[in-house]
């Protein structure tokens, strides 16, 4: 009998998982066909002796400061999970250090507390920076209303509300900063969070750092008890109790097309699987170079092949058998640079000996810690040093390296407290979720392919009818909230713009 479906979802990734929820709670019969052995991709989770690693951000959910909701508390909400989730507050302050010149710099989560911490670094930065900061408010409003408009601008209602953030649209981070006359010392610590994005201050978009950086700033500090990996469990029970079929260990190898229309998929086990809508949470690299076999439109190879990689990761995963404050370590948010000057870090990170970091640290159980320091590369650094020959060498020598740049960074030795250790590189990046290079990024967000130019070509970018993209590689960037967000988007747009449409 021909398996149909209204929709097809291919990857139970976080976009995947909240399109697939979103569209089955309309009553749509949805099928979501993930790879991996679990559900998460991203966010999912490993055991290694007393230590349960998550992959992906434990609690950087942003999820709410106890005054003001998140940015995705209200998507949970309208999901109705938040009776299954737990909200903490847990960091207080986020840190970056720079290598070159042995500095480090500890800011206060919250606007008004970030601002006075400014001027203490940087005597008479406040004006300017305040005024960067009232911008970012207006700029992450005026975002939260576009993921609302459903693919639909309304540009005069824009231009009505926030004046500013029209003005500062079509400037990248490094215009807008010089625009706004900010100290120079000021606004390389403003933009020192840039790693988030996998995007250097002359690449990015104001509108999309200033978004991030104040969502950050407001809400940085919350998360949520439960593991990126727990939410995609959650998401994934309620997927199946509103009667949805999920099957794991199932890779879509080729969507099948008619007359430029999908018709249904084809899977590793030779399975065939029938619908006219198709969501992919993969990568539009992957889908037109070589899961849709004929007669790909030229548009859509030419645009996939212009696109920019995002940062690629090496990451490196301990468990130490000492708490933070034992070890006088930070909990919560770093990044450790060599300068922080990003468009030479950016030119530098083509190099796979010179990563820039990222680190996430917990305690855990009692008197244990969970350290994650992710070292971000660009483009084939890691291709092209290594061999089938020498990639243990390497993956133990870039360990190595990630370890002893966080001491060098945070002048604290860990390695006597290392209890249990686990490293992924990009080939276990790729070999896992299958994004091109292994990025966990998507494409690089920069220029004319950013946040406000991907949603106002969206339209024009459908080459083939019922194909649908989310996720990482999609509109709204690659974070772990804006995959969520970018899930529940799309499927609105299948659904009409309008999450009771029965039309189909
Ligand atoms: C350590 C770490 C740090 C990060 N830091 C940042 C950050 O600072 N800023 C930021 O913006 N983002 C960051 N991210 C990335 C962010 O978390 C991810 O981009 C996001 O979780 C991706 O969600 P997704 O829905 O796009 O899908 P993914 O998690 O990529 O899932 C895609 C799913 O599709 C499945 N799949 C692939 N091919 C097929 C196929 N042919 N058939 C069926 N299934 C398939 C895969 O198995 C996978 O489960 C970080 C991630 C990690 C791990």
């Amino acid at each position: 009998m021909k398996k149909e479906y209204d929709v097809i979802v291919i990857g139970a990734g976080n976009a995947g998982l909240v399109s697939a929820l979103t569209l089955q709670k309309q009553n749509k019969k949805v099928l979501l066909l993930e790879s991996g052995r679990f559900v998460g991709g991203l966010s999912a989770s490993f055991v290694r002796g007393e230590f349960t690693f998550d992959t992906n951000f434990d609690d950087f959910l942003l999820y709410g400061n106890g005054e003001e909701s998140g940015i995705i508390t209200s998507l949970f909400e309208r999901l109705a999970i938040v009776d299954q989730l737990h909200p903490i507050k847990r960091a207080t302050t986020f840190k970056i250090y720079t290598l070159n010149d042995k500095k480090e710099y500890e800011f206060p989560f919250g606007v008004n507390e970030f601002l006075a911490k400014m001027e203490d670094y940087v005597a008479g930065s406040q004006k300017s920076v305040k005024e960067f900061l009232q911008i970012s408010k207006e700029v992450y409003e005026a975002c939260l209303n576009i993921m609302e408009m459903k693919g639909k601008m309304d540009f005069t209602l824009l231009e009505e509300k926030y004046p500013n953030f029209l003005e500062m649209a079509s400037l990248s981070l490094e215009e807008g900063l010089k625009f706004l006359k900010i100290p120079r010392k000021a606004a390389q610590l403003l933009s020192g969070c840039w790693l988030l994005l996998g995007s250097p201050v002359h690449k990015v978009s104001f509108v999309t750092y200033a978004f991030s950086f104040y969502a950050f700033l407001s809400f940085g500090g919350y998360g949520l008890e439960e593991s990126s990996h727990d939410i995609s469990l959650i998401l994934s029970e309620e997927f199946l109790k509103y009667g949805g079929t999920l099957k794991c260990l199932n890779e879509v190898r080729e969507i099948m097309v008619e007359n430029n229309e999908v018709v249904g998929v084809v899977t590793t086990k030779n399975e065939r699987f029938y619908s006219k809508k198709i969501v992919a949470d993969i990568s539009p690299t992957k889908v037109y170079g070589s899961l849709i076999k004929d007669n790909v439109p030229l548009k859509a190879k030419t645009l996939t092949s212009n696109r920019l990689l995002g940062a690629l990761p090496v990451t490196v995963f301990l468990g130490l058998d000492k708490s933070l404050n034992s070890l006088e370590l930070h909990e919560g948010t770093s990044f450790i640079y060599y300068t922080l000057n990003s468009q030479k870090e950016y030119k530098m990170m083509h190099k796979l000996s010179h990563p820039n970091l990222h680190v996430w640290a917990k305690n855990v159980l009692e008197d244990k810690a969970i350290i994650k320091i992710t070292g971000f590369v660009y483009k084939d650094a890691f291709k092209k040093m290594v061999t089938k020959e020498n990639y243990f060498a390497l993956k133990k020598q870039l360990t190595e390296n990630l370890i002893l740049m966080f001491e060098e960074a945070t002048g604290k030795e860990i390695k006597k407290a290392l209890w249990e250790i686990e490293a992924a590189t990009p080939l276990t990046y790729e070999r896992y979720l299958k994004h091109p290079g292994g990025t966990i990024f998507g494409y690089l967000a920069s220029g004319l392919d950013d946040f406000l130019p991907r949603i106002l070509n969206e339209c024009n970018e459908e080459y083939i009818k019922g194909l649908y993209f989310t996720g990482s590689f999609g509109a709204f960037l690659a974070s772990p909230y804006a995959t969520y967000l970018n899930g529940e988007y799309v499927a609105n747009k299948l659904l009409g713009g309008d999450s009771d449409a029965k039309t189909w």
